[in-house]
């Protein structure tokens, strides 16, 4: 592929950059590609949707809309994506003429848990034993040492979404038509340590960059808070972490930002659980954190531009804010209070409505020492009436 190169022209147009989906990752791309000159346009149905309100263009249709597709390659030289359920024809279409990464067929992996699996074992990375089930033959089959366990469909799953935790066979039957006997697979319940994640990105030449490993926990399902600094995660860990998403993204031949999350069981096994073919939200650290964020890494990749090693600057927690912590009458949380403590970095992504597990922005701490990143993010949790971690 070629270089776009900032703040060009061609054909009479500024170089413009494309994404498709208009949410919060969509957003800091956004940020990160106008803080280097070029120009955005977002295709999503939503007309307050976070990354259309800050983008040059806005283009909103439906994503398999013909001439919102057709407007959006109109207006940019290259296209990615912010999240992994775009419809698969239409990156079929936007690549046919357009440049776009990750490419359809990665993106269409990353769409079911099942080839997403079978993947991973491909290139060699273990997974928690599992089982797939598309017809009632296969749920029959089902052996009795996948039990517990965690019935997901195998498309559209997120934040804990699609799920249903399982003991028996008679519960596994109940849980599949609950999901509409949609495809699913089930996993084993896996006795978990602790949970982490790695970003790499990869450019169209195949170097290949990532972040420090950064440590998860989750709440409901959803990532609560990120830990990213010496000792969050065992060196040999993180070693194993990083070559295995560096596998899975050369498997790929990926190009862009890929994120793949890990299951560290209590025996110091790391199992690998999904991967995001996009920044992802344990990422955002990378924001304050460190001299490159993945969103500059995701507008590195796309435009054709040399990857450098990111290096994290200062020891980082990030929290998940959700709409639960408005109050009842939508008042916002006392931001000027938590503002008040050294190193926190706020995020909102524009979104004027909280609910009840939406996710609304986050906030980083970062700060010399593990220890005062600790101790404010403590303080941020009381403040906000988040649960202490
Ligand atoms: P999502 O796409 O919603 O993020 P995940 O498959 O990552 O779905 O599951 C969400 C969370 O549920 C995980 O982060 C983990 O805490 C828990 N979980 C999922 N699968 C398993 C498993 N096989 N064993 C134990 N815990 C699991
Ligand atoms: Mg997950």
């Amino acid at each position: 592929m070629s270089v776009l190169l900032p703040g060009t022209v061609v054909n009479g147009q500024p170089v413009t950059l494309g994404v498709m989906g208009g949410g919060q990752l969509g957003r800091m791309f956004v940020h990160a590609a106008q803080a280097m000159g070029y120009f955005t346009a977002v295709l999503d149905p939503d007309p307050a949707s976070p990354a259309g309100l800050v983008s040059h263009h806005h283009i909103q249709t439906d994503y398999l809309d013909e001439q919102g597709l057709a407007q959006l390659m109109q207006r940019c030289t290259a296209i990615t994506t912010e999240f992994e359920n775009v419809p698969a024809p239409a990156l079929l279409t936007l690549g046919a003429h357009r440049f776009v990464a990750p490419g359809a067929d990665a993106v269409a992996i990353a769409q079911d848990r099942s080839a997403e699996k079978a993947h991973f074992v491909k290139c060699g990375v273990p997974v928690a034993p599992h089982a797939v089930i598309d017809t009632e033959a296969q749920l029959k089959a089902v052996p009795d040492d996948l039990l517990p366990g965690i019935l997901k469909t195998a498309r559209m799953g997120y934040d804990g979404k699609g799920q249903v935790r399982v003991k028996t066979h008679e519960e596994l039957a109940q849980a599949w038509d609950a999901l509409k006997r949609v495809p699913c697979g089930l996993e084993k319940m896996l006795p978990l340590k602790d949970e982490c994640s790695v970003i790499v990105a990869r450019g169209g030449d195949g170097q290949c960059v990532h972040f420090p490993v950064q440590r998860n926990l989750h709440r409901d399902g959803i990532l609560a808070v990120t830990e990213v600094y010496e000792g969050a995660v065992p060196v040999d860990l993180a070693q194993q972490a990083v070559a295995a998403a560096t596998a899975i993204a050369e498997g790929l031949q990926y190009v862009g930002v890929l994120c793949v999350e890990f299951f560290v069981l209590e025996s110091g096994q790391l199992v690998v659980n999904e991967m995001a073919p996009r920044p992802h939200n344990s990422g955002h650290y990378t924001l304050d954190a460190c001299d490159q964020s993945q969103f500059d890494l995701q507008v590195r990749t796309l435009a054709g531009l040399p990857l450098t090693q990111p290096r994290q600057h200062s020891a980082a927690i990030m929290l998940n804010v959700l709409g639960d912590v408005w109050g009842p009458q939508g008042e916002s949380p006392a931001w000027d209070r938590v503002l008040a403590l050294p190193g926190t970095h706020l995020h909102l992504y524009g979104k004027l409505s909280a609910r009840k597990g939406r996710k609304m922005g986050h906030l980083n701490i970062t700060a010399a020492t593990p220890q005062a990143a600790r101790e404010v993010a403590l303080q941020a949790c009381a403040i906000l009436g988040i649960e202490l971690f």
